[in-house]
């Protein structure tokens, strides 16, 4: 625990952004669910038995076969994390659609991650996000905010024509709109319409066991199912997956490239992987992380841990609702997402609202959130005009098997005393702005 004078200093010399404090510096640690869970005993026994061989690891054969019993995908290529995968199956993709007469290959997601995004962009082609309209209204209660609007997809591969479309890529549970679900008959929806025109479906898979989990609360169809089979169920529907471990993979590093039955994307994609991340049973991970991830995707499959993960969220959730905070409804399967537009309602979102509230709630207890708004969301490569972004939100994110509902309490209660002091907050502007991914290394002044 630190002064409040301790972290105003402490922040100055962040540039005003939380991603540029020193972790010792933060007394409780929201930023992020990524990567900063802690591993179980039978993780940690893995660790000790990885196997270090460069070509052939036992370890990845039993990552993969992991991914063939979980997900019935055949082909897996290991990665360092989830951007490790985007890296090297993207440039494919492009090619593909390039080869089928595609000009500026479109990629369309429910909502891409913004690594994603950025990705998608590297490689040559557009991002476009057809989020459902119901994830757009915070404080109206909806079971399925992270579905993708199939009717959208529809009209625009109607319009732009099946060949320019690169792929469909579903994001469960959707980050971007607030750790939202993606229904189990969207899921079929999309991938019907999309494999009736070839578009292939790639799933981004990072939150796959939340999401099977809301699945198995929210659709009667899927109550008596078990988490396995419903998992089973969600991938049927995809082509190829991506999946960052660091969340549901219960590892602090690591991630997956994998796929159904395509055998020469694979090829393709793993000669993309020896460059680009590292051999092809390894992929810049050493055997003790595979060991790792292997039994931690297992783990995150275990209804009882995932009902006490999301019920601690939904812990945080209730009590700020009830004190009549705004907040993003239902809360998600890893975050709670607080509406600062409604809490600085006469803040135009050019000094990015949510990011003044995370500044601001560091400052009041030392708890670090991250902003989900306009400043991730960035301006257009090619006009450099600020992107409109379709929330402002501070984003509460809870790693996994780590905080006590204390912990929580303490949280709830900070922003409680803080948001009582909401009008008084200063503007926000960059003294420093990079070209891309400008949240993480941005620095602001006050106006
Ligand atoms: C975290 C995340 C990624 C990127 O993964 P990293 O492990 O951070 O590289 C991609 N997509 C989604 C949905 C994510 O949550």
């Amino acid at each position: 625990m630190t002064t409040r004078a301790y972290r105003e200093t402490a922040l100055l010399n962040a540039g005003l952004n939380p991603f540029l404090l020193k972790a010792d510096d933060v007394f409780i640690d929201l930023l992020t669910d990524s990567g900063t869970g802690a591993m179980s005993d039978q993780q940690w026994a893995g660790i000790m038995r990885g196997d270090e061989s460069y070509a052939g690891s036992s370890s990845f054969y039993r990552l993969a076969e992991v991914v063939e019993r979980l997900f019935h995908y055949q082909h897996t290529i290991p990665v360092h994390q989830g951007r490790g995968a985007e890296q090297i199956l993207f440039p494919s993709l492009v090619e593909r659609a390039k080869q089928r007469g595609a000009s500026k290959p479109l990629f369309i997601s429910n909502h891409h991650f913004d690594t994603t995004k950025a990705h998608v962009e590297i490689a040559g082609g557009i991002a476009k996000n057809f989020i459902c309209k119901a994830a757009l209204d915070t404080s109206t209660y909806s079971d399925w905010k992270g579905n993708l609007d199939v009717a959208k997809l529809a009209s625009e591969i109607e319009q732009s024509g099946a060949e320019q479309i690169a792929a469909v890529v579903i994001t469960i549970t959707c980050n971007s709109v607030g750790g939202q679900p993606v229904s189990m008959s969207n899921i079929q929806q999309v991938s019907t319409l999309a494999r009736h025109h070839e578009i292939p479906v790639v799933i981004d898979a990072a939150r796959f066991a939340e999401n099977a989990y809301f699945i198995k609360q929210r659709d009667p169809l899927y109550a008596d199912k078990s988490i396995h089979d419903i998992v089973a169920g969600m991938f049927v529907n995809g082509d190829i997956f991506t999946m960052s471990a660091k969340k549901d993979g219960l590892v602090n590093i690591g991630g997956l490239c994998c796929f159904k039955t395509d055998k020469t994307l694979f090829e393709r994609v793993q000669r993309q992987c020896v460059i680009m991340e590292g051999f092809v049973t390894y992929g810049g991970l050493a055997g003790r992380d595979m060991e790792a991830m292997a039994i931690g995707l297992q783990e995150a499959c275990d209804e009882e841990y995932l009902r006490s993960r999301i019920a601690q969220v939904e812990y945080l959730g209730e009590k700020l609702q009830r004190a009549g905070i705004p907040v993003q409804t239902p809360v998600g399967g890893h975050a709670v997402f607080v509406d600062a537009s409604k809490v600085l309602s006469s803040v135009p979102s050019t000094f990015f609202p949510a990011q003044m509230l995370c500044n601001a709630l560091y400052i009041e207890s030392g708890v670090r959130a991250t902003e989900i708004g306009s400043l991730m969301m960035g301006r257009n490569p090619v006009t450099r005009e600020q992107e409109p972004a379709l929330f402002e939100l501070m984003r509460l994110t809870i790693p996994r098997r780590t905080y006590t509902n204390n912990h929580m309490d303490y949280v709830a209660e900070s922003l409680v005393r803080l948001i009582e002091k909401a009008p008084q907050l200063r503007k926000l502007v960059f003294e420093y702005e990079p070209e891309v991914l400008r949240q993480f290394t941005a620095r602001f002044k006050e106006i």
